[in-house]
């Protein structure tokens, strides 16, 4: 259906005329003064995956005042709140809640001075360090003026605050609490998440996969112990996972194509506790980052297979293989409907121009975005984009090579949070608007 008003170019003409665009970036304009104090309250108390009680709250009691009807507590700390307009077809959009263990050193005077327990059992203090205060302050202004928009639209909005994006659990535990069975189910998906290494104001997309299906692999490796002068009475599980680790590193030079992306990255190897004992136990910790399902599966049989393969070199006994767990669940890979993605974009370069809509490559990190998709892939379209957040002076300062710029969960991440809310809040409501559009005749 979208397809066929962006085909029409009448229909679409009419919701990208110049006219439009400003009307609605007026009406954002008029809005961010407020936005940008919820904004500022959201960044000053971050709450921990699954913990997001507060803020969940807040945003409910917002949006509930706009008419929506919410309910709390989805998949524990989630949020939906669903407006039905009339015939047409379902939009969602969606916004992450949660902040990080991170202590804030951005020395802002909003920064934050929370602290909080998470999973480990040790108090850290906790930061809106990837950002998702601007997702969830642009939320509220898409539900605000689609809210005051309702003449201009026609079908359904679900609109939903997901806990947990950070453990990557948040999304499948919406899901599996009756996301898509209690409420309305989608035909179209949207979020978008900000970006440090873009401009503020910057669209970034990606078609087909944008961010990748991330695995954590634990290998236990046992060893046989005893005095390190004395290595032949023992077997070494240092030695042992030494060799794993360098073997590891043929899965993808050697054994995933060229041509699709894959990282096998050690990012823990820890053993032995004294310069003279060797150790009885050795444990790695990996990261396994994969675009296709079949890629995954290469990388994940090729670790099990080189770490056995590996022990019964060394000759280790049949009862002293090493384990390996791979963690359930994973994050599966994001992928953005090629059509729709471009559909949407189209939109964006009209309205934003082609300057500040650009097509990026794809990443290695994870989102459990895909999730949403991964329910029901043969009917619903989704796609997140990128919204750049770097301070224009201190973009040109790395350009010129005189700074270094933070990266999400940096301590330092202190983005252009007006720049990011005001692009956003305006291309999520104008391209739920251009979805959305009432058909010809009716
Ligand atoms: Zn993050
Ligand atoms: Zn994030």
């Amino acid at each position: 259906m979208f397809k066929k008003i962006l085909a029409t170019g009448a229909a679409l003409a009419a919701f990208s005329s110049p006219v439009q665009a400003n009307e609605l970036r007026e009406a954002v304009t008029g809005d961010m003064p407020e936005l940008m104090e919820l904004y500022r309250d959201l960044h000053a108390n971050p709450e921990l995956s699954f913990q997001e009680v507060e803020t969940a709250a807040k945003l409910a009691k917002r949006v509930r005042a706009l008419g929506f009807e919410v309910t709390e507590q989805v998949g524990q700390t989630g949020v939906v709140a669903v407006m039905r307009n009339g015939e047409g077809p379902t939009v969602m959009l969606r916004a992450d809640m949660d902040g990080l263990p991170v202590i804030e050193q951005t020395g802002l005077p909003y920064a934050s001075k929370r602290t909080a327990i998470p999973a480990s059992g040790v108090e850290t203090g906790v930061m809106h360090a990837c950002g998702h205060d601007t997702h969830m302050t642009a939320w509220i202004g898409a539900a605000q003026l689609l809210s005051e928009r309702k003449d201009e639209w026609s079908g359904t909005l679900v609109m939903i605050l997901q806990p947990a994006e950070e453990l990557g659990e948040g999304a499948l535990a919406m899901l599996e609490d009756g996301l898509f069975e209690r409420f309305p189910k989608p035909d179209y998906v949207l979020g978008f998440h900000d970006a440090a290494q873009f401009p503020a104001g910057m669209i970034g997309y990606s078609p087909g996969f944008a961010l990748a299906n991330v695995d954590s692999v634990d290998i236990t490796i046992p060893g046989i112990g005893g005095h390190g002068a004395y290595p032949h009475t023992t077997k070494d599980p240092v030695v042992l996972g030494s060799a794993i680790v360098m073997k590891l590193q043929t899965l993808v030079s050697r054994e995933s194509s060229p041509l699709d992306p894959a990282v096998v990255t050690v990012g823990s190897f820890r053993a032995g506790a004294k310069h003279n004992i060797i150790s009885d136990e050795a444990k790695l910790q990996i990261t396994v980052r994969s675009y296709t399902d079949e890629s995954r599966q290469l990388l994940l049989d090729g670790i099990a297979r080189i770490a056995k393969g590996e022990a019964i070199a060394a000759g280790m006994p049949d009862d002293k293989m090493p384990t390996v767990t791979v963690q359930d669940p994973y994050t599966p890979a994001t992928y953005n409907s090629p059509e729709f993605t471009e559909d949407v974009m189209a939109g964006f370069r009209e309205r934003f121009g082609d300057k500040r809509v650009m097509k990026v490559p794809s990443v290695m990190g994870g989102e459990d975005f895909g999730q949403f998709l991964r329910a029901d892939p043969d009917n619903i379209k989704s796609l997140i984009f990128w919204v750049g957040g770097v301070p224009a002076e201190d973009f040109a300062k790395a350009q010129a090579g005189e700074a270094d710029l933070p990266s999400l969960h940096s301590p330092f991440w202190a983005p252009d949070a007006e720049k990011i809310v005001s692009t956003a809040t305006e291309a999520m409501t104008a391209a739920t608007l251009d979805i959305l559009a009432p058909q010809a005749g009716s």
